[in-house]
């Protein structure tokens, strides 16, 4: 919380693009360039103003209201750090600027408040107490006021040091959580955990979360027991190696929304690169038990209670299917250079069925095949035509041709491309058409919008492609939360 509340007020005053400078000679403070420091007007009092100007050291100077004396000046038992996270520092009633280059940023010694402050050895008990005059023990004993003030300037140097070490412990802090990415940074905004995660918000991220967390026992003994079978790794112990499991799942959901390269995320994250790689691959297996054993294919009367309006004509819709791609590097590298490989494709293509119920959840996910492969063999080996009954409809874009292969009818749309333009005999048609359309691409969207589906998945992930890509699938039906309310909130 106190983190959060730092890093607001740090950004706030670095964003702030007042140009005050501080007034003081030899003091190159400006609000630009110092935003720990805050930059404080002079006193209305006009005795306490001539103080201020005396101690400054300014002569005929005139105060106006854009006048301006760093915090610098001040002792820190004279400013008021802000309460709130927009709050601004203020200083104390009749605080007076005392500290500047002139005297080494010290107070001088006659002033009390620095023994009171300062804890030295108690070596002499008459300067200790502060009700003694000093400088009358001084002149009474010149050898011990030799001795004391070199101790003295030493106590005021820490005392300074150790206001400036609080400060930079400060910056360090704001600049350190600042940089740090993790689930925590993000989780005020909703926009940004739909940015890197795709869930709908923050809520729906850690509902999802509270459900597999018991399980996440297991696989965090899992990848540590590979890395100690593993003799190869070698290990970095000047990065952090291993994340919090949430992170580990933070990172993942990153890595299937975005697409990142894995360098990229070893980066943000301050891990190895092979550890980026051994999270992914461990995720997606991990994930892919856990969710793949959730029957999702839906009956008749379910989808059909679930129907949408714009669904009115074609209401015996089952399943709207569309397939996907994934892209992977291949292994053959080694063979770029010959000639003789002309042939030679640097990615291999995998191809997917997907179908999405008329309400949004997803009800079907094929393994993947060669991209080569037809739609009409596609759906054939994928095993959803034994699902299918003579009363359900099926829709698929236009180009899909499976009615032979079918035992239902089949609703052949247009809607599903991203080109298709409406023609003038369809513009004369029912505004509901458009409806739909606009649904059922923003339902196909929302699997497709995993920027997974449009990178390349790296060799070190080949081999959890498939679970990748059923796990991408089948999150869908969680990142928007309960499909009855999703469907409410678009229309
Ligand atoms: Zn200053």
């Amino acid at each position: 919380m106190t983190c959060k509340r730092l890093r607001v007020s740090f950004q706030r005053r670095q964003d702030s693009t007042s140009s005050y400078h501080c007034c003081v000679p030899q003091c190159t403070a400006s609000a630009k360039f110092n935003s720990y420091l805050s930059f404080h007007t002079f006193p209305k009092d006009t005795d306490l103003q001539e103080r201020w100007v005396v101690n400054i050291r300014r002569d005929n100077f005139t105060v106006t209201q854009k006048t301006r004396v760093c915090s610098r000046h001040f002792e820190s038992s004279d400013l008021i750090e802000p309460r709130a996270p927009t709050g601004r520092r203020h200083l104390k009633k009749g605080a007076v600027p005392v500290l500047f280059q002139w005297n080494n940023f010290a107070v001088s010694a006659a002033r009390p408040g620095v023994w009171e402050r300062i804890k030295r050895p108690n070596t002499d008990l008459t300067l200790d107490d502060p009700s003694v005059d000093v400088s009358v023990n001084y002149s009474d004993h010149d050898y011990v006021s030799t001795a004391e003030s070199d101790a003295l300037d030493l106590s005021l140097d820490h005392t300074d040091l150790r206001v400036e070490i609080a400060n930079l412990r400060k910056q360090i802090e704001e600049i350190s959580l600042s940089n740090k990415f993790c689930l925590e940074r993000f989780a005020a905004s909703d926009d940004d955990i739909r940015f890197y995660t795709r869930f709908a918000s923050h809520g729906h991220l850690m509902a999802f979360w509270r459900q597999i967390e018991p399980a996440t026992g297991k696989i965090v003994r899992v990848s540590r027991t590979q890395t100690a079978a593993n003799p190869d790794e070698v290990p970095h112990t000047a990065r952090a190696t291993s994340l919090p499991p949430i992170d580990e799942f933070f990172l993942f959901m990153t890595y299937l929304s975005l697409g990142l390269m894995q360098k990229d995320l070893a980066h943000r994250f301050r891990i190895h690169q092979s550890t980026v790689s051994r999270i992914i691959n461990t995720w997606a297996n991990f994930l892919y038990t856990v969710l793949g054993p959730v029957g999702i294919w839906l009956d008749e009367e379910m989808v059909k209670a679930h129907m949408p309006d714009v669904f009115q004509q074609y209401s015996d819709t089952q399943v709207i299917l569309d397939c996907t791609e994934l892209r992977c590097q291949t292994q053959s590298s080694l063979l770029l250079k010959s000639e003789v490989f002309s042939s030679y494709k640097p990615h291999c293509t995998f191809k997917g069925l997907v179908g999405i119920a008329p309400h949004g959840a997803v009800t079907f996910i094929s393994s993947l095949y060669e991209g080569a492969i037809s739609d009409r063999e596609i759906l054939k080996q994928s095993g959803i035509v034994s699902l299918l009954k003579p009363t359900m409809a099926i829709m698929v874009d236009k180009g899909f041709l499976v009615e032979d292969c079918v035992p239902c009818k089949v609703h052949i749309a247009t809607f599903l491309s991203k080109k298709a333009q409406l023609s003038g005999p369809e513009v004369r048609k029912t505004q509901s058409i458009a409806r739909l359309r606009v649904h059922v691409e923003r339902l196909i969207r929302r699997v497709k919008e995993h920027k997974i589906f449009s990178t390349v998945i790296p060799l070190s992930l080949t081999g959890s492609i498939n679970q990748m890509y059923t796990v991408a699938c089948l999150l869908v039906n969680y990142q928007n939360g309960p499909l009855v309310k999703a469907w409410h909130g678009n229309y």
